[in-house]
């Protein structure tokens, strides 16, 4: 039996890369995997076979590895989520509807519900939330991404500009196809602030291209803008307002003022 290395690397190289660089047991339904830790402490283990039998050399996570996996998916989605700092801590539990005003209360509600719904399942549906400043919109979409990073879907969160930005920069290190492969596959992609760049063809370009391909492979999508519907033009725009053809998918339109503490004192 070949002996067990205690390289990290060797042991991720055996266990299968997933699509999200994740590495997992993927053929643990089929092993004897033993519902305790047999790994001595090193996390890891494998079969006593012999050369040419099934699962010869395969290294697997030892049980004691789980915690330690399921934090380390937690953090490898968070880094990759786009999301951060005060981003991190905007959830549909500190959404406070009551600062849209008495008259706005029930609505804001059911506009919230319809976004707990769609975090909660979003399918291939794609949900448009339209706002003035200050509305709540960008709370509400960052809830629905971090919704998603604490069930372990892969997600990611960008303001337009800040998206175009990084876009620009794989041109200078050569990361350009991989970064628009990864908005146009990852799970949900949360456009915000859509429309508040200057629209040039390339702009136009670019955006079209992460989009349509979400649309052809039937993914979610969240955008947010401060636009009203018939201000965003474009190949985009359309498929934003009108052309909404999965079933279910969503437009909410958030006629609440300036929701964020202070804003009276704002200029905004
Ligand atoms: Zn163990």
């Amino acid at each position: 039996m070949r002996p067990i290395t205690s390289s990290m690397e060797e042991f991720r190289f055996k266990c299968n890369e997933t699509q999200d660089g994740l590495y997992v047991n993927t053929v643990k339904e089929n092993v004897p995997l033993p519902p305790w830790c047999v790994c001595g402490g090193m996390g890891y283990f494998h079969l006593n076979r012999e050369p040419g039998q099934p699962f010869f050399g395969d290294v697997f996570y030892c049980l004691c590895m789980e915690d330690e996996m399921a934090k380390r998916k937690g953090e490898r989605l968070r880094q990759k989520s786009g999301l951060r700092g005060k981003l991190l801590e905007l959830t549909f539990s500190n959404f406070d509807v009551r600062h849209a005003g008495r008259e706005h209360i029930k609505d804001l509600t059911s506009k919230k519900e319809d976004c707990v719904g769609f975090a909660k399942e979003p399918g291939k549906r794609w949900l448009t939330i339209f706002g003035p400043f200050g509305c709540g919109k960008t709370h509400l979409a960052a809830a629905i991404a971090n919704h998603c990073l604490i069930n372990g879907s892969p997600v990611h969160f960008a303001t337009v500009p800040d998206l175009l930005d990084h876009i620009r920069s794989g041109y200078d290190d050569g990361s350009y196809e991989e970064i628009i492969n990864d908005l146009s596959t990852v799970g949900l992609l949360v456009l915000d602030d859509f429309g508040v760049n200057k629209s040039t063809d390339w702009v136009e370009e670019k955006l079209f291209q992460v989009v349509n391909a979400r649309d052809v492979d039937n993914l979610p999508m969240v955008f947010t803008s401060n636009l009203s519907p018939g201000m965003i033009g474009g190949r985009i725009g359309s498929r934003m307002t009108e052309g909404l053809g999965v079933e279910g998918s969503i437009v909410l339109h958030l006629d609440v003022g300036d929701q964020r503490p202070n804003a009276k004192r704002r200029v905004v």
